[in-house]
């Protein structure tokens, strides 16, 4: 028997930089903040943050303790938390290590306040523009930037943030409208910031000073019906095990649990070491494609947590060894996640940590 390659993500860190190269030739004239949230959408933040540091303007992150990771492998580049600090007391570690930080609530305003503070913090006024998840709604901005202007905690000029709800959408109006509320409530001169991937690609008037592109950057598509390959984007992670069996199956006979899957001729059945406890979803159904040896196959039979099955067909010669691919080069994330019923960003940001990471290409 050869060597196993069981779960491994082969990350491609010059896909990576490709992609980053795209961005900024599609927004030439903003900024970037490099968004590696979530471990970098799965593909672990440090690693991407390196590869990426000399051509970001600077990190957005969702966590302190995503930023202070970053910090601690020697990030210097500002870091933003995107959804800003959670406790009174996070406040003299923003200051600290450089954080700037978003506001979107007046809990986050009394916070500021009242903090004793050596140096004032960057903040990013969060408008709710629309989306209503997160932000200051567009009526209590004017108090709102009145008593940041007050406070001493703060730094001048304040910049602006908001987020797109529907920018995936290309025909919904809501995107201009969101566009309009942010541009006018926003004080003049100042930096400014709403577009992620979709505003980034499908959206020119979002662009602004700044621009926070993920999804993207990783080589995967935000639209439903376009894949990131079809825009001149290159997949970054590309999910990969072996066959690990090759069996036969005969007609009428089914295969895993709750027999959900049987075999209407007789066939072959290849069993991959990749299985939800990997964070392959055990939602997938028959027929997911899955890569062997250069050709799709349809899945076959219930994902199990260490082993998922797929139908090679009564004239395989497909051996114990061989490879596959779960996803990425020639198999994109977004078909995958359309045939499970989900979006690419689940896919990528849920492999769990038995998945091997290996980079390539990590020099410039
Ligand atoms: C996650 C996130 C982004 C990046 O979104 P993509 O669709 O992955 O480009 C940008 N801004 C905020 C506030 C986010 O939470």
């Amino acid at each position: 028997m050869k060597p196993t390659l069981a779960a491994t993500a082969c990350v491609n860190l010059a896909a990576l930089r490709h992609n980053l190269a795209q961005i900024k030739q599609t927004a030439a004239k903003s900024k970037i903040t490099t968004i590696v949230k979530a471990n970098g959408y799965g593909h672990g933040a440090v690693p991407v943050a390196l590869a990426l540091e000399s051509e970001s303007d600077s990190f957005g992150v969702a966590r302190l303790e995503e930023a202070l990771e970053l910090r601690s492998a020697g990030i210097s580049k500002p870091i933003l938390l995107l959804e800003g600090f959670y406790a009174d007391s996070d406040l003299p570690i923003l200051q600290a290590n450089n954080l700037h930080t978003a506001v979107h609530c007046l809990e986050q305003l009394e916070a500021l306040e009242q903090a004793q503070l050596s140096s004032p913090i960057k903040v990013w006024v969060k408008i709710d523009t629309g989306m209503h998840r997160l932000g200051v709604r567009p009526e209590q901005i004017p108090e709102f930037i009145s008593r940041l202007h007050a406070c001493p905690n703060v730094e001048k000029p304040l910049r602006f943030i908001s987020h797109f709800g529907c920018a995936d959408e290309l025909e919904n109006p809501i995107t201009m409208q969101q566009i309009s509320v942010f541009t006018e409530l926003a004080e003049s001169g100042c930096e400014r910031s709403i577009a992620a991937s979709s505003g980034i690609l499908a959206w020119p008037d979002s662009h602004l000073e700044w621009v926070r592109p993920g999804i993207i950057l990783y080589g995967v598509s935000p639209f439903s019906d376009k894949t990131a390959q079809s825009m001149g984007y290159q997949p970054v992670m590309t999910l990969k095990s072996q066959l690990i069996a090759v069996r036969e199956v005969k007609a009428g006979e089914s295969v895993g649990y709750g027999a959900t899957w049987t075999a209407k001729q007789d066939t072959k059945i290849g069993v991959i070491a990749m299985g939800y406890g990997d964070g392959y979803p055990r939602t997938a159904p028959n027929g997911t494609p899955v890569i062997i040896n250069g050709r799709r196959v349809p899945l076959a039979g219930r994902v199990s947590m260490d082993m998922l099955t797929v139908d090679l067909g009564a004239n395989s010669q497909d051996k114990v060894g061989d490879k596959a691919i779960l996803w990425g080069e020639g198999l994109p994330a977004e078909e995958v996640a359309q045939h499970i019923g989900t979006i690419a960003y689940e896919l990528v940001t849920k492999l769990t940590g038995r998945v091997e990471m290996v980079y390539l290409n990590e020099q410039v």
